[in-house]
């Protein structure tokens, strides 16, 4: 029977943990009665560096029931990075992991369909939400279009509706550990390691408690690094674009040259000083803003540093 651990990244959830570990723990529980999964399953729960009582409530948990399991991050890191820390600990000891966040908006009864599609042969099993209807219409249109962008534009292969619930055989995860960048974009990188995959669909709800951790600014920053770090296509269109407009004012201005020497219009230079100067000042700008954000990409690659640091572990 194959070991399989839970993989929860959390942050400040001192409120959803009591809630959402207990019910997922009888999950795990009934699989193994159910002789699907092995004895040795377990919950492991990140902290990602929590500001609250989150890391008291797994300790605690923890020591109620054995098949909790903690690792807290030094410092807070981000989803991925706990995400990470979650599968590289679960990678030496088990045999698929499934990841999955700590308000459970995710469906806990996929789970059996994974780990069925992980028994079946699936190395690894995406988590596709059915529909988007508990999430603001923002959200859905803001999603939906980052989907098409990253896809279409960017050429990201990513799975339509698919967040970070997933099932990785060890198979998967030590591939996935190979990919050493440390601005991670898990939903770009996983479905680059190939393998036998399968999808499970599910309907997404409501958070348990507490708010939502992924602030706008966390969001955009995910789905700018989705874009960045996986197509040079930015920098390539703004040079396109550069090329336009540098084709186009030389029109404009030769065109008033014209107007001017037939005297349709009465000669001024203004139009082209100003044109010119508006023109050539956005090209650069853009120009340098988007290099800005490569030559910032390898600034912070070359430097290797390590994604995070676990200050304690319980098992
Ligand atoms: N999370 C994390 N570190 C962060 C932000 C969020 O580990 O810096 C965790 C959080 O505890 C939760 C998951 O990532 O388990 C998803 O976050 P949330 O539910 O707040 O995002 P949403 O579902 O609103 O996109
Ligand atoms: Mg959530």
């Amino acid at each position: 029977m194959p070991i399989i651990d839970i993989v929860v990244p959390c942050y400040n959830e001192e409120e959803c943990l009591p809630l959402t570990m207990p019910r997922l723990l009888e999950k795990l529980k009934s699989l193994i009665a159910a002789g699907k999964i092995d004895e040795a399953s377990s919950i492991v729960m990140v902290d990602d560096g929590s500001k609250d009582k989150t890391w008291e409530v797994i300790t605690s948990l923890h020591e109620q029931d054995p098949h909790y399991r903690g690792l807290k991050l030094s410092h807070n890191r981000g989803h991925q990075y706990a995400l990470v820390a979650g599968v590289e600990y679960s990678a030496k000891r088990a045999d698929a992991s499934i990841s999955i966040d700590a308000d459970l908006q995710d469906d806990i009864d996929a789970i059996d369909q994974m780990v069925e599609e992980f028994a079946k042969g699936a190395d690894i099993v995406y988590g596709v939400r059915s529909s988007r209807e508990t999430d603001t219409f923002f959200k859905r249109a803001t999603a939906q279009g980052y989907y098409r962008i990253l896809q279409k534009w960017a050429g990201v292969e990513v799975i339509y509706n698919h967040a970070d619930f997933r099932l990785m055989s060890k198979k998967a995860m030590d591939a996935l550990l190979e990919y050493k960048e440390s601005a991670l974009f898990l939903r770009g990188i996983v479905p680059e390691l190939g393998f036998k995959t399968a999808k499970v669909t599910y309907a997404r709800k409501e958070r348990e408690a507490g708010q939502t951790h992924y602030s706008l600014s966390k969001m955009l920053s995910l789905a700018w690094n989705g874009v960045t770090s996986f197509s040079i296509k930015p920098l390539r269109e703004i040079f396109r674009f550069g090329l336009l407009f540098m084709i186009l004012s030389v029109i404009a201005m030769v065109t008033f040259g014209v107007l001017q020497g037939v005297k349709v219009l009465p000669y001024d230079g203004l139009p082209y000083i100003l044109g010119s100067i508006f023109l050539m000042g956005g090209i650069l700008l853009a120009a340098m803003g988007i290099l800005g954000v490569y030559v910032g990409k390898v600034n912070y690659e070359v430097k290797k540093r390590p994604r995070y640091f676990i200050e304690e572990t319980l098992e």
